[in-house]
C-alpha cells in the first residue's frame, strides 16, 4: 500500500482503510471476526469514508457470506489476493469487493518482504518459499484454505533475502506450512537443503531460520545442514501432534513415535545444543487416556524448549469432521492443563542450563517492560533481556554477547558482557 500513498495508522480512528487479517485453523473464528467489524464498524459514523475489510483465510472461507452477514463491511479478500489489495481498495470505494479462490502456480505472485515492512523494519523478516499444502492430515483446513503447494523458486527467493541483507535485515526466517518439501519452483531438481546452502551463502546474512517442518519430510541431510551451514541457527520447531502412533496414523501424519523419536536423536546428534519446539493437539477423536499418557511421556523424553498446545476443535469439510468429536469438553480442558503444567516446568528447568553462560542476542528494541531495558533472541530463539548501559550507542539490530544472569519462566536476562562501540 506504500506506494499508493498508504502510510500506517496510530489507531484505529485515524484509518482511512481498515483490514482484519485472519486465521481459521482452529474454531471460532468467525465469531471473532464478527464481533471485530462490528467494534470498528462503528467507526463509519464519524468516518463514512473508511474502508473496512476482512483478510486471511475466514475471508476465503466465508467469502460472499461475510458482506450478507455485515452491511459495515467493504472488501473481503483471500490470502491469495493480497497483491491486488491497493486496486481492490479502490474499488471498493465505489462497490463493495470480494476476491477470494485460489491462483495457480502460474499466476501466483509471491509478495516480498521486502516491499511490505517499509521504514522501521526490524533486523529480522519473515521470507515466504510456499503457500499452500498438499498434505492431508484429518483435522487440518489449511489445504483447503490455502490450496495446493505453490513452490516459490530458488532464485526469487536468494534475491529477495539480498535485498533485504541490503536494506539492514540480519536474521530471516523461511516460512511456508510445509518448508522441508521444499523442491524448487515445478519440477526443478533443488531440495530444501538445497535452498538453505544457497540462502547461507548471501553474502552479510548472519542467521537463517526456517518455519515450519514437517517429521515425515525431515532427512538425515537437514539434520546435518544444522552442522555445516554457519547461519542456520540451532532451532528447530517440528511438530508432532500426539506422542501416540495410534492417534497419529488416524491424524494421517505419515510417520510413527519411534520414527519422530529417531528424527530428534539425530538432529541433536548433528547439534546438540539445538532447541527444539513442537505443536500438539489434545482431545483428537478416539483419543483415550492412555493415549494422551504417551504424549505427556513424549514431552518427558523429549523435552522440548517450547510446546504449542490446543485442544481438538472440528474444521469444515475435513476428513476428521466425519468422526464423532467423542472426548468431552472436559476432558479436553484437563488434559490441555496438566499437558501445559507439565510442559511449563520443562521449559523452565531446560532454561537453567544458560545460567552464567554468554549468549549472542541480535536486538530487536526495547523489552516488555521499556527502556532502558532491551530485548533480543538468542541463537537458539530464546528471548534475551539486558539492560542498555548509560551512553551505550544504538544496540538495535547489533549481535551483542550477553551473560545470562536469571532464567525464568519462558526468558532469559543478563548483562552485556563487554561494551560494544
Ligand atoms: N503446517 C504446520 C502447522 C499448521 S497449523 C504443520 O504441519 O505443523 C498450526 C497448528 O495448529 C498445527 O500444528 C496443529 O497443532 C494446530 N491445529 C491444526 N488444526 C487443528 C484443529 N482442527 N484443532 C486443533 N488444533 C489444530
Ligand atoms: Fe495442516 Fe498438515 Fe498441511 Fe500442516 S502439514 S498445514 S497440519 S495439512
Amino acid at each position: 500500500m506504500a506506494p499508493e500513498g498508504y502510510a500506517v495508522a496510530s489507531a484505529p480512528e485515524d484509518a482511512d482503510v481498515i483490514l482484519i487479517n485472519t486465521c481459521t485453523v482452529r474454531e471460532k473464528s468467525r465469531v471473532k471476526v464478527l464481533s471485530a467489524i462490528g467494534r470498528y464498524a462503528k467507526l463509519k459514523a464519524s468516518n463514512p469514508g473508511l474502508i473496512l475489510g476482512v483478510a486471511g483465510c475466514v475471508a476465503q472461507q466465508e467469502g460472499e457470506e461475510l458482506l450478507r452477514a455485515s452491511d459495515a463491511l467493504d472488501l473481503v479478500l483471500g490470502p491469495d489476493h493480497i497483491g491486488d489489495l491497493p486496486a481492490l481498495v479502490h474499488e471498493a470505494r465505489r462497490r463493495r469487493q470480494v476476491q477470494v479462490g485460489h491462483l495457480d502456480v502460474e499466476q501466483y505472485r509471491f509478495l516480498g518482504a521486502a516491499t511490505h515492512g517499509g521504514e522501521g523494519r526490524g533486523p529480522t523478516a519473515l521470507v515466504t518459499i510456499q503457500k499452500g499444502c498438499d498434505n492431508h492430515c484429518s483435522y487440518c483446513v489449511v489445504p483447503q484454505v490455502r490450496g495446493p503447494e505453490v513452490r516459490r523458486p530458488l532464485d526469487d527467493i536468494v534475491q529477495e533475502v539480498k535485498g533485504l541483507v541490503d536494506s539492514g535485515v540480519v536474521e530471516v526466517t523461511l516460512i511456508g506450512q510445509n518448508v522441508n518439501s521444499y523442491t524448487g519452483h515445478r519440477g526443478a531438481s533443488s531440495d530444501f537443503v538445497d535452498l538453505l546452502r544457497s540462502v547461507d551463502a548471501v553474502d552479510g546474512l548472519q542467521r537463517v531460520r526456517f518455519t515450519t517442518s514437517h517429521p515425515k519430510d525431515f532427512t538425515e541431510g537437514l539434520a546435518r545442514a544444522f552442522a555445516e551451514l554457519p547461519t542456520l541457527c540451532p532451532w528447530l520447531h517440528l511438530p508432532v501432534q500426539c506422542g501416540s502412533s495410534r492417534v497419529l496414523e488416524r491424524m494421517n501424519r505419515g510417520y510413527t513415535r519411534e520414527h519422530y523419536l529417531g528424527l530428534v536423536q539425530l538432529v541433536r546428534r548433528h547439534c546438540p545444543e539445538v532447541t527444539l519446539g513442537t505443536d500438539i493437539i489434545v482431545g483428537y477423536p478416539g483419543e483415550s487416556e492412555e493415549d494422551f499418557l504417551e504424549t505427556v511421556s513424549l514431552l518427558e523424553q523429549v523435552q522440548y524448549d517450547t510446546v504449542y498446545s490446543f485442544k481438538y476443535s472440528v474444521r469444515p469439510e475435513t476428513a476428521a469432521a466425519e468422526l464423532d468429536d467423542d472426548v468431552p469438553e472436559a476432558d479436553k480442558s484437563r488434559r490441555l492443563r496438566t499437558l501445559q503444567a507439565r510442559q511449563d516446568e520443562i521449559t523452565s528447568a531446560r532454561l537453567t542450563r544458560f545460567q552464567g553462560e554468554t549468549v549472542t542476542a541480535l536486538v530487536e528494541g526495547p523489552s516488555r517492560r521499556g527502556l532502558p531495558q532491551l530485548s533480543g533472541r538468542g541463537p537458539g530463539n530464546h528471548v534475551v533481556n539486558f539492560e542498555q548501559p548509560a551512553g551505550a550507542p544504538d544496540l538495535v539490530g547489533r549481535l551483542v554477547p550477553v551473560t545470562i544472569t536469571r532464567t525464568g519462566g519462558h526468558s532469559l536476562t543478563g548483562e552485556l558482557a563487554e561494551l560494544v562501540d
